[in-house]
């Protein structure tokens, strides 16, 4: 049977393009290899920016019935210790900036894409159907058998390692577009009350490592670091953090030492590079499309933006029948120009924090929140 869309990947990125293509009546099939709720490495520091968009797909209900922990203020530390403190603006429909664990997250709204009408399906996909160089769907694994099905159109949102984008992409992610990231959970840590704070200090720069509160002693801690930069420093992401914790004024704030859990690193794929993001039959969405800002690692926001864009290109699409590249590609145009000049600032920022690291701590001393350093923070996360 051939389904009218197939979106891989219910994360944020997928399950809001499920959503938005089924809330216009369109036959969508959203296949995941996880059963949800599932974990997702991440910060989970979720700006009012994602959520505005979560409520246009009509989440409001869903995300204020869930007393999500409110984040109000930001913080940026200097390599030289330097705070800057700034207050985060709610987003243009009121929405707010949250600290969220992405296996409460995603499973919302994946639960929103089924009950706004899209089927889902545990499986993985080993790659797309690709016929006279046009994607007709996709090969499935589920309980050990293969099957195909076929659709008009395939949104790769499989996250970085998509199956979908390794078969269609012809250029591979350069490293220094690239960034790993480690995770984990604290208990024991006297937190400043929601405030998310970012530590940029040279040993990791144009990294940083963070502390996003949950409430009770809980936060989600980490550290990230550019991809090339992380292969010259010799050292594995767990000893960073260990340096980390040990930093005075993080010691002096763990109750019991540090209780750490759930440790675990991922990889992100920068949008500072410029790739091909819709092909004959498919498009490519969040992090399989690498969106991730180059400068704070924040990819929910773009990662929605994408999906909604791409389900109303795809919408489109079906007035015609034609789902050809050169319809297509009104998605990467559109995209191209909402989210290009962020990402060149930003990775401008990042460029800069490489070859002038003192100047962080100039811009954190004297900047002030209006800086473009600390606006990029606060509203991109
Ligand atoms: C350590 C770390 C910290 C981060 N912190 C933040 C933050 O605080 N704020 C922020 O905005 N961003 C953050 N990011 C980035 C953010 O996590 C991603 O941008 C976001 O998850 C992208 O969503 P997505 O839906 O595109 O992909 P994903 O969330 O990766 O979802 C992809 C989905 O596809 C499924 N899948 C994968 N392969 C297959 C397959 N072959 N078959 C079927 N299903 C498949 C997976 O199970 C998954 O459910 C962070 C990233 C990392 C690594």
């Amino acid at each position: 049977m051939e389904r009218e869309v197939i979106v891989v990947g219910a994360g944020p990125s997928g399950s809001a393009a499920a959503t938005a293509m089924a809330q216009r009546g369109r036959d969508v099939l959203l296949i995941d290899r996880a059963r949800f709720p599932r974990d997702k490495t991440c910060g989970d520091g979720i700006p009012a920016s994602a959520i505005e968009i979560l409520y246009s797909l009509g989440m409001k209900d869903k995300v204020l019935a869930s007393n999500f922990y409110e984040i109000q203020h930001v913080m940026l530390s200097s390599p030289s210790g330097h705070i800057l403190e700034a207050p985060i603006k709610h987003g243009e429909k009121g929405s707010h900036t949250y600290v969220i664990p992405r296996m409460l997250l995603d499973a919302l709204i994946q639960g929103h894409a089924v009950e706004s009408g899209a089927s889902f399906l545990e499986g993985q996909v080993t790659g797309p159907i690709i016929e006279d160089g046009r994607v007709i769907g996709v090969k499935v694994k589920n309980d050990g058998t293969e099957e195909e099905i076929q659709a008009k159109v395939v949104i790769g949102a499989d996250g970085v390692t998509s199956s979908i984008a390794r078969e269609l992409r012809p250029d591979k992610q350069e490293d220094r577009h690239r960034a790993v990231a480690l995770r984990a959970y604290i208990e024991d840590i006297e937190e400043l009350p929601r405030v998310a704070e970012f530590y940029l200090y040279n040993e990791i720069l144009p990294g940083y490592a963070w502390i996003f509160p949950l409430g009770e002693g809980r936060a989600n801690i980490g550290l990230g670091m550019r991809l090339d930069k992380y292969r010259k420093a010799n050292r594995s992401l767990e000893e960073l953090l260990d340096v980390f914790l040990n930093m005075p004024a993080i010691k002096s704030r763990l109750k019991q030492g540090g209780k750490i859990e759930n440790v675990s690193v991922w990889q992100l794929n920068f949008g500072s590079q410029d790739m091909q993001r819709a092909y004959d039959g498919a498009i490519l969405i969040g992090d399989a499309a690498g969106l991730i800002n180059p400068l704070t690692g924040g990819g929910i926001t773009n990662g929605v933006q994408s999906a909604v864009i791409a389900a109303d290109v795809v919408d489109k699409a079906f007035s015609t029948g034609d789902f050809s590249i050169e319809v297509l590609k009104e998605y990467e145009q559109r995209l191209n120009d909402r989210l290009r000049p962020g990402m060149r600032r930003s990775y401008l920022i990042q460029r800069s924090l490489i070859y002038f690291p003192s100047w962080v701590d100039w811009i954190v001393r004297w900047g002030g929140s209006n800086s473009m350093v600390a606006k990029t923070f606060i509203e991109k996360l």
